[in-house]
């Protein structure tokens, strides 16, 4: 069996969270350069190690980036933006760390104070990339020998195994933006290309055999001018590293189009994620060139799901058929930077949850026993069928009741009783709320002492009554507080959550929570998602408690809170075994039942957040309506099953609306607030272009930032708003939840916020 195994990328983080702490202890000045160095040493050498030990013939490096990689790339190139200019005199010693610290966080010493690169998320995934920044006159060079020490340090743990990892020059571009106008990025291609033939030269030079090159746009919809780019970079490449074996490295979404395009470059092996896009392989195998090879992407490299081996093994034989045992390799299908570490440190999942799993460490042993299986070891084949089947037939994941009520849903559950403008009258004569009426978005400062107070139950420290009675205190003091400051629509203040959608999860059926399944979000920032298993129910009610607690302490309306069913699904671990659709569906459902229990205990107006509907979005522009279309639905089968003087109030805190505002507004919530501070109310134009008919609550601050906005300057916004919506539809609200600011500038910020909602009111005459 000549069939190389291999891997993309491994996580960086360290079992323990290692870089994590080791970054910030250094960020915080409690450690030097060589203790942060000496912990990357050791996370590098022990991953290869391991990996080594799983038998991949080909183990990634520079595939470790004490940031990001884009990052990483940057610094490479040498593409430093000029602020920077400052900062790289200022560092001492030639500290390049420092210097890339700057880039990645913001650089504020000696008088300077030079602003962070922007973060983006990388596709579509919750990693978070540093975005390049290109001009015009953008110039290129070695600047970093990151990729080179790493390869040497590489070659002393896994000899020639070593596989230099890069971002291929195109993607590099792509995932940059131009900070003026006149070029677009793709031009700078020229450019770029010399410094990329040079750095692999040197990676020859030094002895490397295998090159991976991540091109991920090449999955991804191209124009024509793009896909020029491909062909142009691989052939100069191509023509100036000669003997140099090229993988070119495709994920997250299937070659499509681009299939000829992809095989008509002149690389040694092209990867392809046959997890996200098993459809791509017939094609891909009848347009494949003779000289080329094939990576298969079998294990899924973005969840935490056993492989099943008799469906890889299936596209494997069927490869290797047609290419020969030579010209095949497998690997995850992406970097499995996205997925927890190891399953060796889950010990507080039963046996039975852990058999249906596999994180980093155990999808490499999967690639290894795929490559066992086809060399004649069935007994794992044999033990591998009867987890993949323990976990199809199990009662724990199978809810007949679920699976019933999930089918049974019809049009009529996602209509309300009547349409919005009906329903809006009911509301106002049932709320008499004044113009400009103000709330906020859910949470209030989460102090240390509400964390702290956590901690202690968790710890068993105090009681659940004692907790109890504090988060009372909390919710009550924040409605006097609201009261007395005078907002229309109070919130509890949400101090009971840990998380919006960790605290639900723990309250329905079908999650289960890891003690490590850590996930770089960015840089130093690790998340730690819940893993959705089975078909999902709501034993019992999650915020009644809370809702009716606080709005038994007010005769104002308290708005209730929930999380939807789109950032629930976006935001876990999501089981594999049937469409996203259907698992939305049924936490719909469970959401629906929470707002009928708040309905039924007197709340008048219920907020289903979905931040997250927007990042779910495919990368695919053709697959794009499908989904917004069941994820619509989802949220209005979530919301519908209210009465009409019910008003449902949904939040999202991005600031891109233009392509999906068909779909927002088929969402149709009463009222939906959204973030527009920091666009100056820019992003309003989509909605008053479009005629948005329902409500609109448009961010007046960012809250961000622990600045307090004056009044003239909210009373501004709420002036533009006006001039683009019905004064009649307008809420007034801060961009965004307030859990992560101080309570100090929060009290001011809200202060200011109502006097400007008077002074408007006011001036229209109220
Ligand atoms: N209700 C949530 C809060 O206020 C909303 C957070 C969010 O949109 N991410 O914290
Ligand atoms: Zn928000």
């Amino acid at each position: 069996m000549r069939m190389l195994k291999h891997n993309l990328g491994y996580p960086r983080m360290g079992s323990q969270r290692q870089l994590k702490k080791a970054c910030e202890k250094y960020w915080q000045g409690e450690i030097g350069r060589t203790e942060l160095f000496l912990t990357a040493k050791r996370l590098q050498e022990e991953h290869w190690q391991l990996q080594l030990d799983a038998g991949m013939d080909l183990i990634p490096c520079n595939d470790f980036s004490f940031y990001d990689q884009v990052l990483d790339m940057t610094l490479l190139l040498g593409a430093i933006p000029d602020r920077y200019a400052a900062v790289a005199t200022d560092v001492s010693g030639n500290a390049e760390i420092d210097l890339y610290f700057a880039m990645a966080r913001g650089y504020q010493q000696h008088g300077l104070d030079v602003t962070a690169m922007e973060m983006t998320k990388w596709f579509d995934t919750n990693y978070h990339y540093i975005v390049p920044e290109f001009t015009a006159a953008q110039s290129f060079r070695l600047f970093s020998n990151k990729v080179f020490n790493a390869f040497d340090a590489a070659r002393q743990v896994t000899g020639s195994a070593a596989k230099p990892v890069l971002i291929g020059p195109v993607s590099y571009l792509l995932l940059g933006k131009e900070k003026e106008s006149g070029f677009h990025r793709i031009d700078l291609l020229p450019r770029l290309l010399p410094v990329y033939i040079g750095i692999l030269q040197k990676l020859q030079q030094q002895g490397a055999v295998w090159v991976q090159l991540d091109e991920p746009f090449l999955a991804m919809d191209l124009s024509e001018v793009e896909k020029a780019a491909f062909t142009q970079a691989y052939r100069e490449i191509a023509k100036h590293c000669k003997g140099l074996k090229l993988l070119l490295a495709t994920y997250f979404e299937g070659l499509g189009e681009n299939t000829a395009l992809a095989a008509s470059l002149p690389v040694c092996c092209l990867h392809v994620d046959l997890t996200r896009a098993p459809q791509q392989l017939e094609e891909l195998l009848a347009a494949l060139p003779e000289k080329t090879s094939l990576s298969l992407g079998v294990v899924d490299g973005r969840n935490v799901w056993k492989n099943d081996y008799e469906l890889s093994l299936t596209n494997i034989r069927k490869t290797i058929n047609v290419l020969g045992d030579n010209r095949v390799m497998i690997a995850p299908g992406c970097s499995l930077l996205h997925v927890p570490a190891d399953l060796a440190h889950e010990s507080d999942l039963d046996p039975e949850m852990l058999s249906w799993m596999a994180f980093a460490r155990q999808k490499l042993q999967e690639i290894r026993e795929l490559h066992d299986i086809l060399r004649g070891n069935t007994a794992l084949l044999t033990a591998n069928q009867a987890a993949i089947a323990s976990r199809r037939q199990s009662p724990r994941i199978h809810k007949p009741e679920v699976k019933q009520r999930t089918a049974a849903v019809t049009d009529k559950d996602a209509m309300r009783q009547s349409a919005f403008l009906q329903r809006q009258q009911a509301q106002e004569q049932r709320f008499r709320l004044p113009l400009y009426p103000t709330t906020t978005i859910g949470s209030f400062p989460q102090t240390d002492d509400i964390r702290q107070l956590r901690a202690r139950l968790r710890k068993g420290d105090i009681s659940q009554e004692t907790y109890d009675s504090e988060i009372e205190q909390a919710t009550v003091s924040a409605i006097r507080w609201q009261e007395t400051l005078g907002l229309d629509v109070l919130v509890h203040g949400e101090f009971e959550r840990n998380d919006m959608v960790e605290y639900f999860g723990e309250m329905l059926d079908g999650f289960v929570f890891t003690r490590n399944g850590w996930v770089q979000s960015y840089g130093s920032r690790c998340v730690k998602p819940p893993v959705i298993y089975g078909d999902v129910s709501r034993p019992g009610d999650m915020t009644v408690r809370w809702s009716t607690y606080a709005q038994a302490q007010t005769t104002l309306p308290v708005k209730a809170m929930l999380t939807g069913p789109v950032t629930i699904l976006q935001w876990s671990f999501v089981r594999d075994d049937q469409p996203r659709s259907l698992t939305t569906r049924q936490i719909a459902l469970a959401i629906r039942d929470e707002v009928l229990a708040l309905e039924a205990a007197g709340i008048g107006i219920i907020q289903i957040d979905e931040p997250a509907i927007r990042e779910g979005l495919p990368l695919r522009k053709a697959k794009r309506d499908e989904y917004l279309n069941w994820a619509v639905n989802a949220f209005r089968v979530a919301a519908s099953g209210v009465k009409d003087d019910t008003q449902i109030h949904t939040h999202m805190c991005y600031s891109e609306f233009n392509d999906i505002i068909e779909h927002i507004a088929a969402m149709d919530a009463d009222v939906i607030t959204i973030e527009t501070s920091r666009s100056q109310m820019e992003l309003l134009e989509a909605f008053a272009g479009f005629h948005y008919p329902n409500e609109i609550g448009p961010g007046v601050y960012d809250i961000h930032s622990p600045r307090v906005p004056g009044v003239d300057e909210m009373a501004h916004l709420l002036q533009k708003a006006a001039a683009l919506l019905p004064v009649r539809n307008l809420w007034v609200n801060p961009d965004c939840g307030l859990k992560t600011r101080k309570w100090p500038e929060t009290k001011a910020a809200l202060e200011n916020m109502v006097k400007a909602a008077r002074r408007e009111r006011e001036r229209a005459g109220v």
